[in-house]
């Protein structure tokens, strides 16, 4: 690093904690290692207590502010949330290119600002970026490989595909990536009509306008794809994997402001055996629909495995904007659960309502499975700590995660099959804790996983290496 102010970078998070949360450590990590100071830039219509909570809890080098609110009310009220997050952020340009133009100046009191940074339905704020005469701005990609390779891909396959992704005869296939079927190309893309197609389109055509893109990923979980996408190729950025980046907690530190106790489901999580209790979450805003609610906790009883259960009000009971913005439910959870299920299980099984500390969850030794909706972040939570996972995926790219994750790509997870009743459930549940076929398997290369990550985060590794690098280009461009 150059002597003197220390390089500045301003990142825009769009609505979601899946964004919020690895922007932040990539925040973290940019402050920790390269001696950079950040600003995290948030929209107005995502101040949820968690989103606030978080912000709270950031190292003084991170800063953190919100643009004004801007109305959405024209919009449908069933509008995509893709289609929400990108007029947010268009509608929010002038606000923002005020922001970046004080930062630009306040170079003393903040730094040098070296780059602007913003996630995957952010990208038209490279218009307010160079308003405000930034001039390196990269795309960070808080999905995977496979994620970006499709993306970078749609405007061809928009084209080529006739008709609907779910109704192709053979799946897609892109290079270095597992063949995607058409069923699970992601929720965005599966009805033309939707205006929410036509913002993916946009976007996709977009992303080669960034000088690079960081992708929260790494080799070992899907290595062909990430050979592919190292070498340079006329027209597309440059890619960086620099990825795992979780959430961490140190020493004491918890979920929320410094003085915040330890969550009571932490504490059960003490008592319970090594290795015992499976983790049941749909990410910040998965919520299932009441009959496969059901069907979750009549299978968890049958597994006969311990469990700590994340529960949302069910999704045919509002919008799925509604959790996503909020990360909270809004009505009790519990009354959806089947009659006597919550006694029933009481030594067993712990649930609760809408928000768990997840990453200190999967840290703790007593659990011993995930079964999650695949959001990326929550995949990369548990390849860290090592946990095997079961794959029931809801919407956005998850479908596509659990391709790659199962057994037709890495390993690391059973897919539960389509149609989700408690004697599916209960079985696969078993299989992952217990079982000796599939389930032995799939901890093997968890575990194998689980190093491979942290070795590309120390010194010298392959993610450590590529932000270095990262953070020379910056330096070096602000330089010339
Ligand atoms: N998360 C959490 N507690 C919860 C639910 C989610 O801490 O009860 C965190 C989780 O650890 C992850 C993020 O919220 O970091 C969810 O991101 P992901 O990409 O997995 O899914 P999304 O919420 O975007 O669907």
């Amino acid at each position: 690093m150059k002597a003197g102010p220390p390089p500045h970078v301003a990142m825009l998070a769009t609505p979601g904690m899946g964004h919020l949360i690895p922007l932040a450590e990539l925040a973290k990590r940019l402050a920790s290692r390269h001696g950079a100071t950040a600003t995290l830039i948030t929209f107005a219509s995502t101040a949820s207590a968690t989103q606030r909570a978080l912000l709270a809890s950031l190292p003084p080098a991170v800063s953190s502010l919100s643009l004004p609110p801007v109305d959405l009310s024209d919009l449908p009220s069933d509008a995509a949330i893709e289609t929400l997050m990108s007029e947010e952020c268009a509608r929010s340009l002038p606000a923002l290119t005020r922001v970046l133009s004080e930062l630009g100046e306040a170079t003393t009191a903040t730094g040098r600002l070296v780059a602007f940074v913003a996630d995957q339905f952010g990208i038209d704020s490279f218009d307010a970026a160079r308003d405000a005469g930034v001039r390196t701005c990269y795309l960070f990609i808080p999905m995977n490989l496979h994620a970006l390779s499709l993306v970078l891909d749609l405007p061809d396959l928009a084209a080529s595909v006739p008709g609907e992704f779910r109704d192709l005869a053979e799946p897609v296939r892109l290079p270095g990536c597992v063949p995607i079927p058409g069923s699970d190309v992601p929720s965005p893309l599966q009805d033309r009509s939707n205006p929410s197609f036509s913002v993916m389109v946009h976007l996709a055509k977009r992303y080669r306008e960034a000088d690079a893109i960081l992708v929260n990923s790494f080799d070992a979980v899907e290595p062909e794809v990430a050979q592919v996408l190292r070498q340079p190729e006329s027209g597309r950025p440059p890619v960086y994997p620099i990825g795992p980046l979780i959430r961490q907690f140190v020493g004491s530190e918890t979920d929320g402001p410094p003085s915040s106790p330890r969550a009571a489901c932490l504490e059960w999580l003490d008592r319970q055996p090594a290795r015992s209790v499976i983790f049941v979450s749909f990410g910040s805003g998965g919520a299932l629909p009441k009959e496969e609610m059901r069907e979750l906790a009549l299978g968890l009883e049958l597994s006969g495995q311990r469990f700590l259960w994340v529960v949302r009000s069910p999704s045919d009971e509002g919008t799925l904007s509604d959790n996503y913005y909020n990360a909270e439910s809004k009505k009790d959870p519990f009354v959806y659960l089947p009659e006597g299920f919550l006694e029933r299980t009481k030594d067993v099984g712990l649930v609760v309502p809408s928000w768990a500390p997840q990453t200190q969850v999967l840290a703790h030794r007593a659990t011993g499975g995930f079964l999650t909706h695949c959001g990326w972040n929550s995949t990369l939570e548990s390849l860290v700590h090592g946990v095997p996972m079961v794959a029931w995926p809801l919407f956005a790219e998850q479908r596509l995660n659990a391709v790659m994750l199962a057994a037709e790509g890495v390993g690391a997870a059973i897919r539960l099959p389509e149609r989700k009743d408690k004697e599916s459930i209960a079985a696969v549940v078993r299989e992952l804790m217990a079982g000796e076929g599939k389930g032995g398997m799939v901890r093997v290369k968890v575990a194998e996983l689980q190093k491979a990550a942290a070795e590309g985060l120390r010194e010298g590794g392959a993610a450590a290496t590529a932000l270095d690098e990262v953070v020379e280009k910056w330096e070096a461009d602000e330089a010339n």
